[in-house]
């Protein structure tokens, strides 16, 4: 029998708990990595159309590959000159970024529309506009996803959405704070969970971004070390040897 067996004495893991345990349960897990690494402060990193532009890059890409990618395009000129060169290069300018052919179109195609639009370039609009409209403008364009439109919102806007990369997918779901869904499906059932208070929202992303880049890595979590490791429904069923990561349960 498996620890979660069906059996008076075994508990019951968090994923199956309801919805305020779970709530509890992340405010935990933010808590502890507050501790482990520090408080974050809210600051835009780039100009909003740059940061749209460099998360689409971000796209199944290394942090470094995506910066490099990122200010070569940028030697190509202003928007205006990306949208107008070949896009053979702009593909070449982006090729540290993994599909540059896929992203290289999307990004020139996305450049167009916003050229076109009423604003223009200018995304300052989207700091006012209803959380879902806002969402839904810029899942609207091609290459652009709920991640990368909620880093953007986040990130720029200070609005009160929780960006979910593969880091803050993996770890939750390991710790059991929701059950196994698909990555899109994680968005909401995390943002429920939680406050809306951006800034919250903001430290406790980018700190499972470093837990997920040094400890609770996708092959082979470092659990010995890990804070989370008390309340883990990963490591309460596997201990040390907790599998690969996937969408799909594990074989026990
Ligand atoms: Fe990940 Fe292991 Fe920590 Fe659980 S205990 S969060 S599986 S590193």
């Amino acid at each position: 029998m498996t620890l979660f067996g069906p059996s008076e004495e075994t508990p019951l893991p968090n994923a199956a708990r309801p919805a305020g345990e779970r709530a509890a349960l992340l405010a935990w897990v933010a808590a502890c990595l507050r501790a482990e690494y520090g408080e974050r402060e809210l600051r835009p990193r780039r100009e909003p159309l740059h940061e749209l532009i460099s998360t689409i890059l971000s796209q199944r890409t290394t942090h470094d590959d995506e910066e490099a990618a990122y200010q070569e395009l940028r030697t190509l000129g202003d928007w205006d000159a990306i949208i107008a060169a070949p896009t053979a290069e702009v593909a070449h300018a982006i090729r540290r970024s993994n599909y540059p052919e896929s992203k290289a179109p999307r990004i020139q195609e996305t450049l167009r529309r916003l050229r076109d639009a009423p604003g223009g370039y200018d995304l300052e609009f989207l700091r006012e506009m209803p959380v879902k409209d806002a969402l839904k403008w810029l899942t609207d364009l091609p290459g652009v996803g709920v991640k990368t439109a909620s880093l953007v919102l986040l990130f720029n806007f200070s609005r009160p959405v929780f960006p979910v990369d593969t880091h803050v997918h993996r770890i939750n779901t390991r710790v059991g704070t929701i059950a196994r869904m698909g990555e899109q499906a994680a968005h909401r059932a995390l943002l429920a969970l939680l406050p809306p208070d951006p800034p919250h929202l903001y430290e406790l992303h980018i700190n499972l971004l470093a837990h997920g880049r040094e400890v609770c890595t996708w092959t082979r979590p470092k659990c010995r070390v890990c804070v989370l490791r008390e309340r883990c429904d990963a490591y309460a069923q596997y201990g040390e040897r907790v599998p690969s990561f996937s969408e799909k349960p594990a074989k026990p």
